[in-house]
């Protein structure tokens, strides 16, 4: 094992620093994962932009795809072995609270992006780190895939939990908001669910990716009618489920003219800035809609996802702008594409 770690460590706003601090030495109930891939989630973009204002050093990442190089000796001739492809996930959540031990790890009240890792030199979800030492619970296997897609595991998984959560039927009509990574991959999902997907975007590249990716219908609502066509594609009768994408609060409060009687609407997306939304009660009463919020994913997610991506039953690679070397990781950060995404080789 070397003797030094490497990390990619956010020491200012808009400057990221290659530091070296000494090796760890493995927990006996934890294993250490030498990392290989780490995207830049808009999380990471916000704290290097200052949108997003914390305290600085922090070691972001939490997009992440590694090898396992040591296994701790309680967790010998478990289930991990050296040689492991693996990606890291859930390792904010407390494990401990009601939510954790009842499998819903993605809502746990104690979540916290700037807890310490085991290893790590500064706060921050730390998989921009050479070498990251992890309980079990939070690592994941994948096959088949190369790991540079399966760095991209985390955000299907958060995507996977939001799609779930509003319970899709075959048949059903999804209006996806917003035709970046996370619109692309709910149409993708959404479709594996057996929903016909309409996506709605002003960028017409991002939605000639999002129809050869499988979306039944796509809208430009800079030149179209948005809510005529839904209606047209949807027969006059709305959207079943609508996930809005996108981070402003606007687009939350449009987004339940296209639902249907009984149609759920789920807020995906963190919303910056954030605001308050007119809602009408009485619409939602009579129409019998459903307002549903998702964040994160659990462990179960975390397992599905790496299942979906290692038979390819969802495709990343379009997603993917930009594949940095380490040394280059001040670039990586400052072209990072906003809704698609910048991933960093973390080999030094
Ligand atoms: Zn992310
Ligand atoms: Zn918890």
């Amino acid at each position: 094992m070397d003797k030094i770690n490497h990390v990619i460590a956010l020491t200012d706003i808009g400057k990221v620093e290659i530091e070296e601090h000494p090796m760890f030495a493995c927990d006996p109930d934890k294993m250490i994962i030498k990392t290989d891939y780490c995207a830049l989630c808009t999380y990471e973009q916000r704290v290097f932009s200052g949108v997003h204002k914390i305290e600085l050093p922090l070691i972001g990442g939490h997009e992440v795809s590694g090898t396992i190089v040591e296994v701790g000796k309680e967790l010998q001739g478990k289930d991990f072995q050296v040689g492991d492809k693996v990606v890291v996930g859930v390792n904010i959540s407390c494990g401990t609270c009601y939510y954790c031990q009842t499998g819903q790890s993605q809502s746990c009240p104690n979540f916290s992006n700037l807890i310490v890792q085991p290893g790590a030199p500064y706060p921050g979800t730390a998989a921009l780190m050479e070498y990251q030492m992890q309980k079990p619970q939070n690592v994941f296997k994948y096959y088949d895939v190369t790991p540079e897609e399966a760095c991209l595991i985390e955000p299907i998984s958060c995507v996977l939990h939001s799609v779930e959560s509003a319970d899709p039927q075959f048949g059903d009509y999804a209006v996806i908001i917003g035709a970046g990574m996370m619109g692309q991959l709910h149409s993708q999902l959404a479709r594996l669910k057996g929903c016909l997907t309409i996506v709605i975007d002003m960028n017409t590249e991002r939605l000639k990716l999002a129809s050869e990716l499988g979306a039944s219908h796509v809208i430009d609502p800079s030149s179209e009618d948005a809510l005529a066509k839904v209606m047209e594609y949807t027969h006059g009768r709305g959207a079943d489920i609508v996930f809005d994408t996108t981070p402003a609060a606007e687009v939350a409060q449009d987004a339940m003219k296209y639902l249907a009687f009984m149609g759920k609407l789920v807020i995906y997306s963190g919303i910056y800035p954030n605001k308050k939304i007119e809602v009408d009660p009485h619409l939602i009463h009579k129409k019998a809609y459903q307002i549903i919020g998702s964040a994160n994913s659990s462990q179960r997610d975390f397992v599905r996802s790496s299942k979906l991506l290692s038979h390819r039953l969802i495709n990343v690679r379009p997603f993917i702008e930009g594949v940095f070397e380490a040394k280059d990781a001040q670039k990586a950060f400052e072209t990072a594409p906003g809704r698609f995404r910048n991933i960093i080789h973390l080999h030094f």
